[in-house]
């Protein structure tokens, strides 16, 4: 029995279409995630059983799910989609886990909505596990996430560009999926009483201590700050930060095409579909006020007179600079160790060094801690010459041990681990998924998977 309460199920008219997931005919479980299911008060057991794989695949609604596709909107690469939707997930529900913490829990993959359009409601294998592994080290290092439950192969055929591959679905757990674009399906439609119990919503469930819409605002526009500059910190890159990818609830979401960084540069991209480069690494905060500008804007026929709504839903999203630059020092000195003191120059002439010798972004901050670091670079005395000025400030060994992961999930492991999947064998993805998901621990079993791609490895674009 799983505890579900739908509170999303209860929203008015408009929010959601209510629609079953589409059975598959050869489910086989791929990956499960046990201490997950043990978080969320579900039996691993029981869900490694043809019923629970049942589930996992869309074949069964358990008892007490009320699936759902959920309607939003968004900015897409920033030319605006009046209706995107859930057009190949449905919310089975919000479990309540044994401390009360509510969590939604979403099919992804799970055929056809009425969201659709043209799309096949699918998911093939490749992204599925690369948003199982890549959600699940990012929990790993404390970065807001949604979570990956389960994968689970289909036996039947997703057709994409690359041709006819097998098919998976996801379960992916998230405080919710309410999205910038879910407030912008409402705004454009000038449906300012469904704004009104949106808000409501995700006040009474993520922000119980906010006062309205603006002080909403504000907390949003402080945990996306947190968030990016983790993302930051890990190198990672998103890929697609669309309005409707991003998360009310600061939680990283919708991994589709996304990928950490081998070697540094702050122009880097792999999303295939990018093709200006609009969500490169170092252009994520900017984006991300840029869609925090969307919110505010959503909010605004809430907050009264509308000059004064306008002045102070400004502020509140240019706030977002002082507070991301704060959380970018406080992220990046923990990676050196240095604990309070001025570090911005000190950490922009260790990334200007790194990007001018190619240098891998992993191992240069694990490296500090075990003086391998200047083996990254190519002209070690401009690296010496930093690090002198480094070591007089450095003291914090614990905080740089925590923020600095020994590995990643790198593009070329990830491929590699896809590849085996789709060839029928899991103990590849297995052995990855293990190896990031401890991503502080030293073992020498596992050194190969902290090594960067040889030059025919290098993965340079990434498909969702
Ligand atoms: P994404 O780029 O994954 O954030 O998706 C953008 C929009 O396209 C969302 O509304 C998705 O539900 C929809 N979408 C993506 N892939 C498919 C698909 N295979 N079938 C139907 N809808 C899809
Ligand atoms: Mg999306
Ligand atoms: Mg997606």
């Amino acid at each position: 029995m799983i505890h579900f309460d739908n509170s999303y199920a209860r929203m008015p008219q408009g929010f959601f279409a209510r629609v079953d997931p589409t059975p598959v005919t050869k489910p086989r479980l791929l990956a499960l995630n046990a201490p997950l299911a043990e978080r969320l008060g579900l039996d691993a057991d029981m869900l490694r059983t043809p019923e629970g794989v049942a589930m996992l695949a869309g074949n069964a609604v358990p008892e007490g799910a009320e699936p759902i596709a959920q309607a939003y909107a968004g900015h897409q690469f920033g030319g605006f989609v009046p209706q995107l939707g859930d057009g190949r997930a449905v919310l089975l529900g919000e479990v309540v886990a044994p401390d009360g913490a509510r969590f939604d829990m979403q099919l992804k993959g799970s055929g056809p909505t009425p969201f659709s359009r043209r799309g096949d409601g699918r998911a093939w294998m490749g992204p599925v596990l690369r948003e199982y592994v890549v959600s699940e080290f990012m929990a790993a290092m404390d970065v807001p996430t949604t979570r990956a439950l389960a994968a689970v192969a289909t036996g039947e055929e997703v057709w994409r560009e690359q041709g006819g591959l097998p098919g998976a679905v996801l379960t992916r757990v998230a405080a919710s999926h309410i999205r910038v674009g879910t407030f912008q399906y409402f705004a454009v439609r000038d449906r300012k009483d469904a704004l009104q119990a949106l808000t409501d919503h995700v006040i009474a469930r993520h922000y119980p201590d906010a006062t309205g819409p603006l002080d909403l605002l504000d907390r949003v526009v402080e945990r996306q700050a947190q968030t990016i500059a983790q993302w930051m910190s890990l190198g990672f890159i998103h890929g697609v930060m669309n309005t409707d990818n991003m998360a009310i609830s600061g939680e990283t979401i919708d991994y589709g095409p996304c990928a950490f960084m081998d070697i540094y540069h702050p122009d880097t991209v792999f999303s295939s579909i990018d093709r200006t480069g609009r969500y490169a690494w170092a252009n994520q905060p900017q984006i991300a006020v840029w869609n925090l500008a969307q919110f505010a804007t959503c909010l605004i026929p809430l907050m009264g007179d509308e000059a004064e709504a306008v002045e102070a839903a400004t502020q509140s999203v240019h706030r977002f600079a002082p507070l991301y630059q704060a959380a970018w020092q406080r992220r990046f000195g923990a990676k050196l160790g240095i604990d309070g003191a001025p570090n911005q120059a000190l950490i922009e002439r260790l990334l200007g060094l790194m990007a001018q010798q190619r240098a891998d972004f992993t191992r240069v901050f694990v490296g500090l801690s075990d003086g391998s670091a200047r083996d990254e670079f190519t002209d070690r005395s401009a690296f010496d010459a930093w690090a002198r000025d480094w070591q007089a400030l450095s003291s914090d060994q614990d905080a740089m041990a925590r923020a600095n992961p020994r590995r990643i999930p790198r593009n070329h492991q990830v491929e590699a681990a896809i590849a085996s999947a789709v060839a029928g064998d899991m103990t590849r993805f297995d052995r990855l998924f293990d190896a990031v998901t401890h991503p502080r621990e030293a073992r020498d079993e596992w050194a190969d998977l902290a090594t960067p791609p040889l030059p025919d490895q290098v993965v340079h674009q990434t498909f969702c």
